[in-house]
């Protein structure tokens, strides 16, 4: 894979898909045969397929599904056994299950999958207890707090999106420079920090927007568009933008 010149890494929903322009991605990524594309998505694997297929979107290079819980490799997805392995061991919903639900203002939800445990949390002052409860009883977890939805999805320490995709690009030997990131939501801000460059879209949350690096264009365009402009800057070099690289650059991350 150390051929790959370019390689995208995407967000699904909200980012590829929900505000229209679904179709003109598909012709550029068809004008761009050699771009890879990196999934990122909070789905689950079924989720994320059933996704890819509808719309006609490229075969990927890797999917990390459930915010970066399991990675999959290729058109026929096949599990990343060395991240999964790395997720098991640190992974105990059933502790967690009971110590959070002796929180008063905590309630459980549900199980989504095997590595998302959902809860009812209303103030942030619950959230700030829930964090302190379980530092103290040493549990490491990634916390997903949606405010509006007072909802708190409890995932492995190590699901999240950039952490999974340094996994990739370092099993692809594909350097980060190489790489350009999108995306829309609270989960993709870890991406945004400054190591690849990439897009925000316009319609993303206001927290993503206000944590830019300079190597992030800021596009006025929702969804799909706001991705394929971010694309045709990078592709073309634009000023004050990295330029797209060579694929000798791609060889040896
Ligand atoms: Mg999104």
């Amino acid at each position: 894979m150390s051929g790959l010149r370019r390689v995208l890494a995407t967000d699904i929903d909200g980012t590829l898909i929900g505000h229209g322009g679904e179709d003109h991605l598909v012709a550029f990524f068809d004008r761009h045969p050699d771009l890879a594309v990196i999934y990122l998505t909070g789905r689950t694997r079924h989720n994320a397929e059933t996704v890819l297929r509808r719309y006609g979107f490229p075969a990927p290079l890797a999917v990390a599904t459930e915010v970066g819980a399991e990675i999959y490799w290729g058109r026929h997805m096949v599990m990343d056994d060395i991240w999964a392995f790395q997720q098991r061991q640190e992974w105990s919903p059933r502790r967690i299950r009971h110590l959070l639900e002796a929180v008063d203002a905590v309630r459980y939800r549900g199980r989504s999958s095997h590595w998302r445990l959902a809860f009812d949390v209303h103030e942030p002052g619950v959230l700030r207890e829930v964090r302190h409860l379980l530092a103290r009883e040493q549990v490491a977890v990634h916390l997903l707090w949606e405010e509006a939805d007072h909802r708190l999805d409890v995932l492995p320490a190590k699901a999240h999106k950039a952490l999974a995709l340094n996994h990739i690009l370092n099993r692809a030997g594909i350097r980060s420079r190489a790489c350009f990131v999108a995306g829309n939501g609270e989960n993709d801000r870890d991406l945004m920090q400054g190591r690849f460059p990439g897009v925000i879209v316009a319609n993303a949350c206001h927290r993503l927007k206000s944590s830019t690096s300079n190597t992030i264009w800021q596009s006025s365009r929702p969804g799909a568009y706001g991705v394929i402009e971010g694309l045709t800057r990078w592709c073309n070099g634009e000023p004050g933008k990295p330029a797209m690289v060579g694929s000798e650059e791609a060889g040896s991350a």
